[in-house]
């Protein structure tokens, strides 16, 4: 690990001495030994900084979209799942490929249960690769839980709904941390009438939640940001999979982010699209 780190460090400090880069995006360390934190590093003498260990969790390639016209390239250190987030909002127009520098790390999972189920662990596109690849596998269990929760009846389902965003307290961490979600203007911050109500209540934030999950639901990388940063514990995912399993069932394999030009199931129209319920 530690040679990582010192080639990771070292590709920094180049990458900024030389101009490459204006600054780079990527994980430092906290108070906590088990804690890091998104850094942004912009002088060669701080990419020292740096770290790389089992608590690297935060995705890294969302804070690019607060700057999306940079002078110079924007440098990000991605794993697998942040290179699927970072083609996700290529795809989506909101970040354009010559303004990153990608700093491709393969990742053997970090203190994230999602981790556990991650198909891409090496990064899927990059500028420059530190360390080795890794092995992929393949997840047989990608879909296990839902295809169990599709057991239940449609009252339980909603009995098991209502109690989950009886516990929302509508604060958008999830809507906020999502590569997915990169609208720049949401319509969850609407104020006028005729858009989701503020209040805090059952329906409401039911609202908020199926709402996000539909606009998510062809475009999920299944990072596993939005449960992560729950503060009261709501299991956004398997909404969120729900609609991938549902995708997978109707159109064969699919997933989002692993590449930069994939259409969107949801977002295209053909006139060859089955339509039996028309
Ligand atoms: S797992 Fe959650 S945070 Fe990640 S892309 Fe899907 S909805 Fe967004
Ligand atoms: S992060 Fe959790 S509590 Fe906050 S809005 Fe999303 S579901 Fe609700």
């Amino acid at each position: 690990m530690s040679s990582i780190i010192e080639e990771l460090q070292s590709t920094v400090k180049k990458l900024l001495e030389d101009g490459t880069v204006g600054y780079v995006i990527g994980w430092g360390a906290t108070r906590f030994p088990d804690r890091t934190t998104p850094v942004f590093i912009t002088r060669p003498e701080d990419a020292h900084k740096l770290v790389w260990n089992h608590y690297c969790v935060n995705g890294t390639a969302k804070y690019a979209l607060d700057d999306r016209y940079p002078e110079k390239k924007i440098g990000i250190i991605i794993r697998g799942c942040d290179s699927r987030a970072v083609n996700r909002m290529i795809q989506d127009n909101q970040l354009k490929r010559e303004n990153l520098y990608l700093i491709g790390i393969p990742c053997d999972g970090k203190e994230n249960p999602v981790c556990e189920g991650c198909q891409h662990k090496n990064p899927l596109v990059y500028d420059v690769l530190i360390g080795t690849p890794v092995e992929e596998k393949i997840n047989p269990d990608r879909f296990k839980e839902v295809a169990e929760f599709e057991k239940l009846s449609q009252d339980e389902k909603y009995e098991y709904w209502a109690k989950q965003y009886d516990k929302c307290i509508h604060c958008y961490a999830c809507r906020n941390v999502c590569p997915a979600c990169n609208c720049k203007e949401c319509y969850a911050d609407q104020y006028r009438v005729g858009w989701q109500g503020k209040q805090n209540n059952r329906n409401s934030n039911q609202v908020y939640g199926l709402t996000r999950a539909f606009h998510v639901g062809d475009r999920c990388i299944e990072c596993g940001e939005c449960e992560r940063v729950c503060p009261m514990g709501l299991p956004i995912m398997r909404q969120t999979k729900k609609m991938l399993k549902d995708i997978n069932d109707l159109f064969g394999d699919y997933e989002c982010g692993l590449n930069d030009s994939r259409p969107h199931v949801l977002g295209e129209f053909d006139l060859q699209d089955r339509d039996e319920f028309m």
